[in-house]
C-alpha cells in the first residue's frame, strides 16, 4: 500500500506539471512552466566580475557501462559552444567534473518525470547538474526541473540542448511562454507577459513550423489592445524553438539571467566564488585552488617567482600556460605577482586537459509502474489497481502455472492512475500469474484462486 500511495503522490504532482505543458510538441523541451516567475525592473545591478557558474556534467550509460550517451570529446564541444554563446552576457562556466551513470531505462528510455529520481545519485550543491542521456521517452530535447533549477537534462540527439536547458537553469522562460499572458507583437505587456524580457519579439508555440530554412513566413495574428498584430517572431533566439537556428541570448536575457542568479540562492551557491575568479589582475597573497576547480596561471617570469606548496602540481599547456591542478596552493614571491587567466569557459582559452573525472558505477532501480491486486487470494474476482509515471495505455495479462495465457485486457491509465475490476469465476482453483505490461516496461504479481 505504501509503495502504491507514494507513487501517487509522485504522479499527482508530476501531472499538474504535465497537463500545463500538454500543447507543447513533443520535438521541445520538458521543461514545466515556473512555479512563480521572477520579475525583474528594467535597470540591474549586476557584478562587472563574471558570473562563474559551476556545472556537473553526468553521463548516462546502460547498466553494463556500455552505451555512453555522450562521448567526453563530444561533451567539450557542446560546452565550448554553450560557453561562447554566454560570455557576451558575462556567463561563464567552470566544468568541476564529470561522472557516469549506468542505468539503461535512464539512458535509452529517459523520461522528464525521471529528473528527480536521477538527482538522487550524484547531487552537487555548489555546481547545476547536467545529465546527459542518449533517447527521451517523449521525444524532447530535454528539461529543466523548474525555472530557475539547479539541475536539467539533456538529450544527445540535439546539439543545442545544452545551452537551452542551461537558460531554463537561468530563468529564462520560452520566447513563445503566454502561460502569464501572450506578449503582444507591439511589445506592450513585454514585461509581465511571454517570456517577461522586452527585446526578445512576440513568439507563438508552433511559430518554427511556419518557415522557409531560418525565415518565419507565417502570418499569424494575435488581438492585443484592440487591434489585429502580426507576429514576427524571433528565428535565431536559443529559448525558442528554432533549434537549428539558435545564434544568440538577447541583451535582455543576458540581464534577466543575472538578475536571477542575484536573486536566487540556491544558483549563487553554484558560482565560483570570487576570490578564484580574478581575471587578468596581479595578485600579491597567496592563492588556494579549491578541490574541484582549476585555474590558468600565466606571464610566470621570471622563473621561480612562483613558490608552489603542500600538493601543489603544474601541467605546462602549450608553453604558455600552468595548468594548476585541483588542491594546489600558491604563494608569489618577491614583487612580480601572478598574472591569472580564468579558465576556458570565460577568456575562450582551449583546455587541454581532460575533464576532471568522479567516475562511478551507479545502478538505481527506477520506480515505473506500481500494480495493487485485491483480495488475493480471491475467490471470484480481483480490482486491480494501477499507476504508471507515464500515463498511457496499458495490458493486463494473466497466465496459469503453464505460462498459457488466459485473459487479457486492454486498458487506459490517466495521471491519477486506474482501477480495472476482473470478473474470474470461470477460472480452476490454482496459483495464476497477473502481468502489466506498458510502454516503458512490466510489472507482475502472483495471484492465487481458492
Ligand atoms: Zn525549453
Amino acid at each position: 500500500m505504501k509503495k502504491w500511495m507514494i507513487l501517487l503522490a509522485g504522479l499527482m504532482a508530476f501531472g499538474q506539471s504535465a497537463l500545463l505543458q500538454a500543447q507543447q510538441p513533443h520535438t521541445g523541451c520538458g521543461t514545466p512552466h515556473p512555479k512563480q516567475v521572477l520579475q525583474f525592473a528594467a535597470t540591474e545591478n549586476s557584478s562587472a566580475n563574471p558570473y562563474v557558474v559551476q556545472i556537473f556534467v553526468h553521463i548516462l550509460r546502460n547498466d553494463d557501462g556500455s552505451n555512453a550517451a555522450m562521448s567526453d570529446a563530444t561533451l567539450r564541444t557542446n560546452l565550448d559552444r554553450m560557453a561562447a554563446f554566454y560570455r557576451p552576457h558575462n556567463i561563464c562556466f567552470t566544468v568541476v567534473g564529470r561522472d557516469f551513470i549506468d542505468n539503461t531505462e535512464w539512458n535509452t528510455n529517459y523520461s522528464t518525470a525521471d529528473i528527480g529520481d536521477l538527482h538522487a545519485v550524484n547531487p552537487h550543491a555548489d555546481a547545476i547538474d547536467i545529465y546527459v542521456h542518449r533517447n527521451d521517452f517523449e521525444g524532447s530535447g530535454g528539461n529543466a526541473y523548474d525555472i530557475p533549477s539547479s539541475k536539467c537534462s539533456v538529450s544527445a540527439n540535439s546539439s543545442f540542448n545544452f545551452e537551452h536547458e542551461v537558460g531554463h537553469c537561468l530563468g529564462l522562460l520560452h520566447t513563445f511562454e503566454d502561460f502569464m499572458g501572450a506578449e503582444c507583437p507591439d511589445g506592450s505587456g513585454c514585461g509581465s507577459d511571454g517570456d517577461f524580457v522586452c527585446d526578445t519579439p512576440a513568439d507563438f508555440a508552433g511559430s518554427q513550423n511556419m518557415s522557409s530554412g531560418c525565415t518565419y513566413t507565417g502570418s499569424q495574428t494575435i488581438n492585443c489592445n484592440g487591434s489585429t498584430q502580426s507576429y514576427n517572431p524571433p528565428t535565431n533566439n536559443i529559448m525558442s524553438y528554432w533549434a537549428g537556428c539558435y545564434a544568440q541570448f538577447s541583451g535582455g536575457q543576458g540581464a534577466r539571467m543575472r538578475n536571477t542568479i542575484d536573486a536566487t540562492g540556491f544558483l549563487q551557491s553554484r558560482l565560483t566564488p570570487q576570490d578564484r575568479i580574478i581575471s587578468n589582475t596581479t595578485l600579491n597573497a597567496e592563492i588556494a585552488i579549491g578541490a574541484q576547480n582549476s585555474i590558468q596561471v600565466g606571464n610566470l617570469a621570471p622563473a621561480g617567482d612562483v613558490a608552489m606548496n603542500g600538493n601543489a602540481r603544474g601541467i605546462l599547456i602549450a608553453a604558455q600556460y600552468v595548468q594548476l591542478v585541483p588542491g594546489t596552493s600558491i604563494t608569489p614571491t618577491g614583487t612580480n605577482g601572478i598574472l591569472l587567466t580564468i579558465n576556458q569557459m570565460c577568456d575562450g582559452l582551449f583546455l587541454t586537459s581532460e575533464f576532471p573525472t568522479a567516475d562511478r558505477r551507479q545502478t538505481e532501480a527506477v520506480q515505473l509502474s506500481a500494480m495493487q491486486v485485491s483480495p488475493n487470494p480471491f475467490t471470484s474476482g480481483v480490482q486491480v489497481q494501477i499507476a504508471l509515471a507515464n500515463p498511457g495505455p496499458a495490458t493486463l495479462m494473466l497466465f496459469d502455472l503453464t505460462g498459457k495465457l488466459v485473459q487479457e485486457s486492454n486498458v487506459q491509465v490517466d495521471t491519477y492512475g486506474h482501477t480495472e475490476q476482473l470478473e474470474l469465476p470461470h477460472l480452476d482453483p490454482g496459483i495464476y500469474f497477473l502481468r502489466l505490461r506498458h510502454a516503458r516496461g512490466s510489472e507482475s504479481a502472483r495471484l492465487v484462486k481458492l
